[in-house]
């Protein structure tokens, strides 16, 4: 294939050039699906996680479409609104953009939280194209009349399901009951829980439906190991894989603002540099944090799930899971973080006495067993994890088939 199949799904000749530039010379199956249907002007729900290609999905035909319709920009007034659950995707989306957008004269915006409002302001008093926003600040400028809706003619919600999960729904409605009915609609998201179906029933106009199943990224790609150890082998472990050179990139998964401080705390203590995302820092933190670790100069980051999701980083090569999460799907969404756009990948998972439910979990929504790596759990469970959601001790009815199950787990890896 060829830098022509972008050619082939109708992208006009100033784009395909930003692409050449970006050296991106096959489209990707959400980008072939997608693109001619959003060229035609169709609303889309699109079923698709990071990593599948989808911003270039969305952002591409936008940028055709506006440069198309020929208006100028105007002061307060957006022709295109982006919303995105945190502020790292949008400034991700805000780069995409510029990279897709280059040969064209877009006008583009951030609006979030976290920085000084006024800078947003000013520039959406200078005339905004295209707005990528989150919800809180966005709601926010239109309360006090620096953003106005009514022009916006194309609405794209990025990440719909972690939009619920972070509380945001609530914001995105009222704004985009605030947009002209006449408009063209796209919703992303890497699940479709109901409350995701109901909003899309709600928003969007006979939409066409695009799914990448996330199963391709998490199972095929990603080589998938497990680990079952006690909870405080964790740390031991985590420090003698990383002596290993070929972890050069690495992600530390934790379920908790505190365990990611933790973690951090413990490798800067053994010479590892190593950087936390979360919550709790601030924004110029998170992409202090993040640049480091993109550009090399950290080796480790370490994150929760919330401050990782929507992460593009290149050329990960290692996702740890050094706790697994609550909800199955996060796994998918973690590992998803390295084989990117076709690169391979390992992801490594720590299951103590506590988690072998979340495991359970996983594997039942992935269809697949992890490979463990070392001992099967067959020891006493610890006593700090008795307590443990879903904790099956050796002694407790049932402990044999977990002692069989194991053991078929093993089978089916080798
Ligand atoms: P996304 O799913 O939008 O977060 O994109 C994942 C990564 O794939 C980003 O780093 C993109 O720059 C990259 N990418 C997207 N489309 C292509 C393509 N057709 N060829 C090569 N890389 C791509």
């Amino acid at each position: 294939m060829t830098v022509s199949d972008f050619a082939e799904l109708g992208l006009a000749e100033r784009l395909l050039r930003a692409l050449k530039d970006a050296q991106y010379d096959t489209p990707t199956p959400i980008q072939q699906r997608a693109i001619p249907l959003l060229l035609d002007g169709q609303d889309l729900l699109g079923i698709a996680q990071t990593g599948t290609g989808k911003t270039a999905a969305f952002t591409l035909p936008l940028l055709q479409n506006l440069d198309e319709d020929g208006l100028k920009a105007m002061p307060r007034s957006p022709r295109a609104l982006i919303l995105a659950p945190t502020r790292e995707l949008a400034l991700q989306i805000s780069a995409s953009i510029k990279t897709y957008g280059r040969h064209l004269h877009m006008r583009q915006a951030v609006v979030m939280g976290g920085v000084a409002q006024r800078p947003q302001i000013e520039a959406a008093r200078r005339g905004i194209d295209i707005l990528v926003a989150t919800p809180g600040r966005l709601l926010d400028l239109m309360n006090q009349r620096h953003v106005d809706l009514g022009r916006c003619k194309y609405l794209i919600i990025d990440e719909a399901d972690r939009m619920f999960d972070m509380g945001f729904i609530r914001d995105v409605r009222k704004i985009v009951a605030t947009l002209p009915k006449e408009r063209q609609t796209l919703l992303f998201s890497a699940t479709m829980p109901a409350e995701v179906s109901r909003l899309a029933g709600e928003i969007l106009n006979n939409p066409k439906r695009v799914e990448i199943v996330a199963k391709s990224v998490a199972v095929e790609r990603v080589e998938q190991r497990v680990y079952h150890l006690s909870a405080p082998a964790k740390r031991d472990l985590l420090g003698q894989l990383l002596k290993a050179p070929d972890l050069t990139k690495v992600i530390v998964f934790t379920r908790t603002k505190h365990g990611a401080d933790n973690v951090v705390k413990r490798l800067s203590r053994d010479g590892v540099s190593a950087e936390a995302i979360h919550g709790n820092k601030s924004q110029n933190a998170r992409q202090r944090a993040l640049e480091n670790f993109r550009r090399g100069r950290s080796r480790v980051l370490v994150a929760t799930d919330i401050a990782a999701r929507g992460l593009d980083v290149d050329d990960i090569t290692h996702v740890i899971n050094y706790e697994l999460p609550n909800e199955p799907e996060s796994y998918v969404h973690r590992i998803g973080r390295t084989a990117r756009a076709g690169a391979a990948g390992v992801a490594i998972s720590f299951c103590d006495a506590s988690e072998r439910s979340q495991l359970r979990s996983i594997e039942r929504l992935i269809k697949a067993s992890l490979k463990v790596i070392g001992d099967a759990p067959v020891g006493p469970v610890p006593s700090s994890a008795k307590k443990g959601k879903g904790a099956e001790r050796p002694s407790a009815p049932g402990a044999n088939k977990w002692r069989r199950r194991s053991r078929r787990v093993d089978r089916r890896a080798a």
